[in-house]
C-alpha cells in the first residue's frame, strides 16, 4: 500500500508509480498500473481529461462512433478511478532523482515519491502571436471551440490552422455560426481527407488559402475584425469576424524535469521527449506518454495505447526494482552480522 503520511508532516506521500497529467494517456496508464494493483497516483493540474475538454466531437475512438471529448473525458475518469488510482489535484513543477526515489515537487510545495514516473503531461495550444490575441483572449480569441462556441451564435467565425484540430473545429463551429472562415497559410490542408469533406459538406465554411492573420482587431473590448495577408501576393485584407479560434498546433509540456535530468531526456526539435518502444525515456524508471512524447501521429487511440505500455514497462521496472532490493537486504543483513 502507499504509504499515506500526509505532506503536512513533512514526509513526501510515497507511491510505486506516479502518472503526471490526466488525459487520456494520464487516465489509461492509471487504468492499467491500478488494475495491476501498483499503489499509483495521478497528478493533474487541471480537469482531468486534458485536450479532450478542447475537443468538440470524437469519431474515431473504437467502440464510440459518436462521443463528445469532455463526456468520453469523465468515463475515463470514472473508470481509471475504478482500478484504485489516486487522483490529486496538484501541478508537478519539478521530477529529480534521489537513489532509487523519482521525486515529484508539487507547485504548492508538496512532494511525493515513487520508484516510477509516467510523464503524460501532454501540452497546450500553440498561440499565433500576433497583436491582438492576447488583449482579446477570452474577449472573442478561444481556443476551445467546445467551451466557447455556443456564445456566436449567428456569428462570422474565423478558425486558424489547417491541421485536423482546424478542420475538425471548424465543422462543429458551424452549428453555431453563420459563417465560418478557415483561414490556412498554405494552399493544401495537413487534416486528413474525410475531415475537410465533412467540413465542405456543411456549406458553412468560407475557406481562405494562402492566409495568414496578421492582426487581430476589437471594438469595445470585443473580436471586430482581422487583418490578413496572402502569403502569394502579399495582399492585405480586413475580415470582420466576432470570433477567432486558434487551431495552430501543440506545445508540449515537456519542461517537468528538474536541470539534471532534463540534461538526460532527449527531446525532438518541437520539444516532445523522445522515448523506446517500451516508452523509456534515458532516464531509467521516468516514461513518457501521449501528446507529450515524440511520434508520428497524435490520436486519442495512440495515447491510450502508448500510455498502456507505459504502464506495464513501469510496472515491469518497479518489480525488478523491489527484487533487487529484497536479494540486497538479506546480504547486507549477513554483511552486518558478519562484521
Ligand atoms: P497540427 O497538425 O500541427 O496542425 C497545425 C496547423 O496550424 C497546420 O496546418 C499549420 O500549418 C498551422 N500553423 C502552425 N503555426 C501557424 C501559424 N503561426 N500561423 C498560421 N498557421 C499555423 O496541429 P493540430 O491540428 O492541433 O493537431 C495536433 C495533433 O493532434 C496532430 O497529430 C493531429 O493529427 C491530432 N489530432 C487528431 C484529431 C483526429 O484524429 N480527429 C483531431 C485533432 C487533432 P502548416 O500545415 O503549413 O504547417
Amino acid at each position: 500500500m502507499a504509504d499515506q503520511n500526509s505532506n503536512g508532516s513533512g514526509n513526501p506521500e510515497r507511491y510505486d508509480i506516479i502518472v503526471v497529467g490526466a488525459g487520456p494517456a494520464g487516465q489509461s496508464a492509471a487504468l492499467y498500473a491500478g488494475r495491476s494493483r501498483i499503489p499509483t497516483l495521478v497528478l493533474e493540474r487541471g480537469i482531468p481529461g486534458g485536450q479532450l475538454w478542447n475537443t468538440a466531437e470524437v469519431e474515431d475512438y473504437p467502440g464510440f462512433e459518436h462521443i463528445m471529448g469532455p463526456d468520453l473525458a469523465e468515463r475515463m475518469q470514472k473508470h481509471a478511478e475504478k482500478f484504485g488510482a489516486t487522483f490529486e489535484t496538484a501541478e508537478a513543477e519539478s521530477i529529480s532523482v534521489d537513489g532509487d526515489d523519482r521525486v515529484v515537487r508539487t507547485a504548492d510545495g508538496r512532494e511525493f515519491r515513487a520508484a516510477a514516473v509516467i510523464v503524460t503531461a501532454g501540452g497546450e495550444a500553440r498561440k499565433l502571436d500576433v497583436p491582438g490575441e492576447d488583449e482579446l483572449a477570452g474577449k472573442g480569441v478561444s481556443y476551445c471551440a467546445v467551451c466557447d462556441g455556443a456564445f456566436f451564435q449567428d456569428a462570422d467565425i474565423a478558425v486558424v490552422g489547417g491541421g485536423d484540430s482546424a478542420v475538425e473545429e471548424g465543422t462543429f463551429l458551424t452549428r453555431y455560426g453563420k459563417r465560418v472562415h478557415v483561414i490556412h497559410r498554405r494552399s493544401e490542408y495537413r487534416a486528413q481527407p474525410i475531415l475537410i469533406e465533412q467540413m465542405r459538406a456543411t456549406g458553412k465554411v468560407e475557406e481562405v488559402l494562402d492566409t495568414v492573420v496578421e492582426e487581430i482587431h476589437g471594438t469595445d473590448g470585443r473580436v471586430s475584425h482581422l487583418t490578413l495577408r496572402n502569403v502569394e501576393s502579399g495582399e492585405r485584407s480586413e475580415l470582420r469576424v466576432q470570433a477567432v479560434f486558434p487551431f495552430v498546433g501543440f506545445t508540449p509540456h515537456s519542461d517537468v524535469f528538474d536541470p539534471e535530468v532534463a540534461a538526460r531526456i532527449e527531446v525532438d526539435e518541437s520539444g516532445h521527449i523522445v522515448t523506446d518502444q517500451a516508452m523509456r525515456t534515458g532516464v531509467p524508471g521516468i516514461f513518457a506518454a501521449g501528446d507529450v512524447r515524440s511520434q508520428f501521429v497524435r490520436q486519442i487511440t495512440n495515447a491510450v495505447g502508448d500510455a498502456t505500455t507505459a504502464a506495464l514497462a513501469a510496472n515491469a521496472y518497479v518489480e525488478q526494482l523491489k527484487h533487487a532490493r529484497s536479494k540486497q537486504a538479506p546480504a547486507q543483513g549477513r554483511g552486518r552480522e558478519a562484521a
